[in-house]
């Protein structure tokens, strides 16, 4: 549940992050993108501005033949006219043969030619007053006409300026002057092709490859255009801003991959979604570890409290029975010389058992701290089998098993810890006697394999579960059954054996056994192999 909670704090404190880095995205594109605009709608007027400051200064006596030089000289000029205050068209003289371009001029402008108002409304003694450019523009063009002034002297206070005309959807622009008095307009139609190619500079070049952007005029087609971004994937401009009223109607526009800004929704979900499953499998793989860790101590704790009452008893029973048999033999209170054998044998084989258990407990406290030394020295291990088994001889056939060994007859060098040894087969039998002495056989037999010796203790008793084999060898584990409950134990034999037996460079391994039975192989390296466990 927590997990879940810091996954989903995550997941939106990712998305609060994308949509603030989109928004900064979008608003220096914006600012690019205006200033794409006043660039464009700055190269109009510097245009404009120069053909209207030839025009006023333009001498005039001969103007119409000033005009038709201007015309010839200058390839921003498509065509020039004067008309005078009634609407009457001077210039081209429609008395005369026109041109195919003249006529078409003519055709153009008609309406604007017989509407007075249009003019008057653009009438100012400033040529300024035609755009509307923003105050950085603005300042811009004052200050870049203030210097020419400067160069060629002021004009004269004049009435004139430019006129925005559409004509079967395309923009076309009449630039104007009134010279004199009389009334009679002096002018020009501005060239829209060599503007537009005065303009093409003004869109940035190194655009990223995601990025497109585009002037589009008044009707939507695109004049011009730069960027990596395939027009194909275009659906809708993410921005647009208008050029102004250099160029009235016209945008600057930038395309993006699906209109928006930062990351695209899927691969964006897709990085936030990865990084939320991974917050959630670490959180969550996290918590189960430390269940586990917290379910595992739980358990070791139990199983220490287990194993201090299970070493208790085991000590207390044969500790009461040693009491017991020898207070009896004290108090003098046997008389049978037969029952006082038996008494004194009883002390013997519990005293000894109480010994193998502090030996076991010493050992496995030794194991622990790994502080358990080991005499390696070099002996013959037949002789140890017979010596531990001569021993236990007596304890096996109390249980009613018979006792079968195998091995060879000759010596068996090796070098090892022959206490450890001894104690191993002695942990091995003592669980044999315990836990299968109904299946009333034992056999201990040892044979060469390799350079190794193995030694396997084997019963026929009802045998251990395989689901049992890798946990008997874990401290404290016993097996759960009612075999085991019978039988005292503290679960820490087959444990220590096994640490010892690899301490010495062997092992000790429970073999399956075909018809019920444990087989238990201890192995001893062998002298090529002892070299490498002598550590
Ligand atoms: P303990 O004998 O003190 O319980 P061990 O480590 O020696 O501890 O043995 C672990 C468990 O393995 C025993 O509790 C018993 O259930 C099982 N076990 C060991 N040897 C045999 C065997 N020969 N036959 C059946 N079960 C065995």
């Amino acid at each position: 549940m927590p997990a879940c909670i810091i996954a989903g704090i995550a997941a939106r404190l990712l998305a609060h992050e994308q949509s603030l880095l989109s928004h900064a995205t979008e608003l220096a594109a914006r600012e690019q993108l205006e200033g794409v605009a006043e660039q464009a709608a700055l190269a109009v007027e510097t245009v404009q501005d120069e053909l209207l400051r030839s025009l006023e200064n333009m001498s005039t006596a001969g103007v119409e033949k000033n005009l038709q030089t201007l015309e010839r000289s200058n390839p921003l000029v498509r065509n020039v006219f004067s008309i005078n205050a009634d609407g009457r068209v001077l210039l081209p003289d429609d008395a005369l043969p026109l041109t195919g371009e003249q006529s078409g001029f003519l055709l153009r402008y008609k309406a604007l030619f017989s509407d007075s108002i249009a003019w008057e409304t653009r009438v100012t003694d400033d040529a300024e007053q035609v755009v509307r450019p923003s105050a950085s523009r603005r300042l811009l063009s004052v200050m870049k006409r203030a210097k020419e002034y400067d160069v060629i002297g002021p004009a004269a206070s004049t009435v004139g300026g430019w006129i925005p005309w559409y004509w079967e959807n395309r923009l076309g622009m009449l630039g104007w002057v009134q010279l004199s008095a009389d009334g009679v307009r002096h002018g020009v139609e501005l060239e829209m092709v060599t503007l537009l190619a005065e303009l093409l500079p003004v869109l940035p070049d190194g655009l990223p490859a995601n990025r497109r952007m585009a002037l589009i005029d008044g009707a939507g087609r695109t004049v011009h255009q730069t960027g990596g971004l395939s027009p194909a994937e275009d659906i809708e401009p993410a921005l647009r801003v208008p050029v102004g009223s250099a160029l009235p109607h016209w945008e600057v526009v930038l395309y993006t991959p699906n209109g928006t800004f930062g990351r695209t929704g899927s691969g964006y979900a897709l990085l936030s979604g990865m990084l939320v499953v991974v917050l959630f499998v670490s959180l969550f793989g996290s918590g189960i570890l430390l269940l586990r860790e917290a379910h595992r101590n739980r358990r070791e704790a139990q199983q220490k409290t287990t194993f201090v009452s299970n070493v208790s008893h085991e000590l207390k029973t044969p500790l009461t029975t040693i009491r017991m048999y020898a207070d009896l033999l004290a108090e003098g209170r046997v008389s049978e010389p037969e029952k006082s054998k038996r008494y004194l044998e009883t002390i013997g084989s519990e005293s000894r058992r109480l010994t193998r258990l502090v030996n076991n407990v010493l050992d496995f406290s030794r194991l622990e701290q790994n502080s358990k030394k080991y005499n390696r020295c070099s002996f013959d291990l037949c002789e140890i089998l017979e010596e531990t088994i001569q021993l236990q001889r007596l304890r096996i056939q109390a249980v009613g098993m018979e006792l079968t060994t195998a091995w060879p007859d000759i010596p068996v060098p090796v070098v090892s810890d022959p206490d450890a040894i001894r104690q191993v087969l002695i942990n091995l039998i003592d669980n044999a006697v315990k836990y299968a002495a109904s299946g009333k056989a034992l056999h201990v037999g040892m044979v060469r394999t390799g350079n190794d010796y193995s030694i396997s203790v084997a019963d026929c008793g009802a045998g251990i579960a395989p689901r049992h084999h890798a946990r008997i060898f874990e401290r404290f584990y016993r097996v759960d059954d009612s075999l085991t409950a019978e039988s005292q134990g503290c679960g820490l034999g087959l444990s220590i054996a096994r640490r010892m037996m690899e301490d010495l460079g062997g092992s000790l391994s429970l073999l399956p056994v075909k018809g019920g039975g444990a087989c238990f192989t201890v192995l001893i390296p062998g002298e090529c192999n002892e070299k490498n466990s002598d550590s």
